[in-house]
């Protein structure tokens, strides 16, 4: 945990947030300001500052946030239908916060242009 890290304090309460899931090693939550009908952030508990810092002891983690999506897409109902996932990693992708974050986009057909 990082005192001065946004998700870090929604993790720990001290900021609210709209919960989608939660467990043991990760937490996800909408976002505030939604790009599509449905936008889901995921992020590990343990503070990771981006995808760039992710460690080989990482690796079980990262692989279970993947399988949370796929749980997350089936609980809220767009399994089927389909999503985006996204990852922003540092400056020239415009990464605001620096603590790991898959971004789920779903609820809408998505067109290919990516930037
Ligand atoms: P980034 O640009 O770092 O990839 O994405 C950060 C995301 O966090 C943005 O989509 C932004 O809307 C979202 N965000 C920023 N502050 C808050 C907050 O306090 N609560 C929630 N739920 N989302 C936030
Ligand atoms: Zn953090």
């Amino acid at each position: 945990m990082e005192n001065d890290c946004l998700f870090c304090k929604i993790i720990k309460g001290e900021i609210p947030s709209s919960k989608v899931y939660e467990d043991d090693d990760v937490l996800a939550f909408r976002d505030i300001n939604p790009a599509a009908p449905i936008h889901i952030l995921l992020i590990p508990k343990k503070h990771i500052a981006s995808l760039a810092e992710v460690k080989k002891e990482d690796g079980e983690l990262i692989a279970k946030m993947h399988q949370v999506v796929n749980k997350i897409a089936d609980q809220e109902g767009f399994k089927k239908s389909g999503y985006r996932l996204i990852v922003n990693c540092g400056k020239d992708s415009g990464q605001e916060v620096m603590h790991l974050h898959f971004h789920i986009l779903a609820g809408v057909k998505m067109g290919d242009k990516i930037v």
